[in-house]
């Protein structure tokens, strides 16, 4: 049998999708697994590699979603199986805070070393990203006595409690699922595709906007953190402009708030940089980590200022599972993948291959509205021809068409219309072509 890093990078359709055996799998899915366990495309996947992932019917499609941003350096990595292979053999658990191992402290050197800023730093390990961004939470609020926090239109953080309190979009991640935590509080975002007013003054007007909202309504001296992703994710890839992280890090420090940067899922080369917020040379104080981290396997982390992460008391952060050193292993094997191959370089290139050909779909089709994105996470804004508004029906027909030529493709955004491609780094330039080509017919036929 081959290796899952030796799966032949081509697509290949051998029935319609989801398949018979894919059919199968999701009535004993039906039956089993929670309704609200949402699935986009029901295909099962049995092995994958690279930028494929075979399904159980035998059909290979091309892998536009990463698992939402995860397997960045490709599914089953040599670097990544060799080393958590290992580590399966030498012990699975021992439990980071009763009797300790290297794998943790290696990564959180790692993680200290490829962070923005070459200030002394500490990390801790948790299991996912919405568990790094409650302890960030948790570490801020500790180190400033203050309780509340900001957070911002189309954020999105997690779902549990707390994390749902700092995620703004409803359906489908909060409703019902109320009362949540308090003392959260909810700003403009510098949103430019939907901008109301000037777009020459959009980093000064929503500036403005946001500290005389905090100002009115929080007060900066109870404020413990601001918290953003410096390119959102599941609201839509808001590249926000220029200047504007760099303003909201300076106006925290003045205020003496942490400013909390969450990477999780611009994190890890994604973006064409080890982590989104060096593009504008911006230094957060904390930034959670997850995601593209470890090749697959859970892991997450907080990385910040020693003199914040130092000042929780002794056994204040952990949990059991936390840094597990199979996930540990296997994130060593993800860095040293990332590091080898110049991941952050491959990017870049996919930016440029992407923007190109989304650029041809937007000239003869009036229906994208921006592209936007950088790096490996791009995305489309489809609106109604020649308008702003948002047409999430053609979005998830568009999505629809490709899924069933064999590419995996993700919706996001606040309005869900829109398309968003987030490939593995290690996809081959003819996969990328093929995919690409297979959306530009899905547009055609969608508006045919
Ligand atoms: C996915 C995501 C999270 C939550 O991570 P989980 O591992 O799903 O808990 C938090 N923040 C951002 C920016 C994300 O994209």
């Amino acid at each position: 049998m081959t290796t899952s890093s030796q799966i032949p990078q081509e697509r290949k359709l051998v029935t319609s999708i989801p398949g018979p055996k894919s059919q199968e799998l999701h009535q004993r899915t039906k039956a089993a697994v929670s309704a609200g366990v949402g699935i986009g495309l029901p295909v099962y996947v049995e092995r994958a590699g690279g930028g494929i992932l075979v399904d159980v019917d035998g059909n290979q499609l091309i892998d536009f979603g990463s698992g939402i941003a995860v397997t960045s350096v490709g599914n089953s990595a040599p670097k990544v199986v060799e080393k958590a292979k290992n580590q399966l053999d030498d012990f699975t658990h021992t439990c980071f805070m009763v009797t300790p191992y290297e794998e943790y402290t290696a990564v959180c050197e790692k993680l200290n070393e490829l962070t923005p800023g070459d200030h002394e730093k500490r990390s801790a390990l948790f299991n996912s990203g919405a568990e790094a961004v409650e302890n960030a939470i948790k570490i801020a609020r500790h180190h400033t006595g203050r309780t509340a926090v900001v957070a911002f239109d189309h954020a999105y953080h997690g779902r549990t409690n707390l994390t749902m309190a700092l995620t703004a979009k409803n359906m489908p991640y909060k409703q019902g699922f109320g009362p949540f935590a308090s003392d959260v509080y909810r700003m403009p975002m510098a949103y430019p595709f939907r901008w109301p007013g000037n777009p020459e003054t959009i980093v000064e007007d929503a500036f403005e906007a946001f500290t005389s909202a905090v100002h009115a309504q929080v007060g900066e001296q109870n404020v413990a953190a601001v918290i953003i992703e410096p390119i959102q994710g599941e609201g839509g890839f808001i590249v926000p402009p220029t200047g504007w992280l760099a303003k909201i890090a300076e106006w925290c420090r003045e205020n003496g708030i942490v400013f909390i940067a969450d990477e999780v899922q611009s994190g890890f080369c994604r973006t064409g940089d080890w982590f989104a917020c060096e593009a504008e040379g911006v230094v957060p104080d904390l930034i959670t980590t997850a995601k593209g981290i470890a090749g697959g396997l859970p892991l997450a982390a907080v990385t910040g200022r020693a003199e914040i992460m130092d000042a929780v008391h002794a056994s204040g952060l952990g949990g059991t599972y936390g840094g597990n050193p199979v996930a540990c292993a296997g994130a060593l094997g993800a860095i040293e993948t990332m590091q080898s191959e110049n991941l952050p370089a491959r990017a870049k290139e996919i930016e440029k291959i992407f923007r190109e050909r989304l650029g041809e779909i937007a000239k003869k089709h009036d229906v994208i509205g921006d592209i936007r994105g950088r790096g490996a996470m791009m995305a489309v804004e489809i609106v109604k021809p020649g308008t702003k508004e948002p047409d999430a029906d053609l979005t998830k027909k568009v999505a629809g068409l490709s899924n069933s030529e064999g590419v995996v493709t993700l919706t996001a955004g606040t309005y869900g219309n829109v398309l968003r491609f987030l490939p593995p780094l290690v996809i081959d330039d003819a996969l990328l072509g093929e995919g690409l080509d297979i959306i530009a017919a899905s547009f055609d036929s969608a508006l045919s």
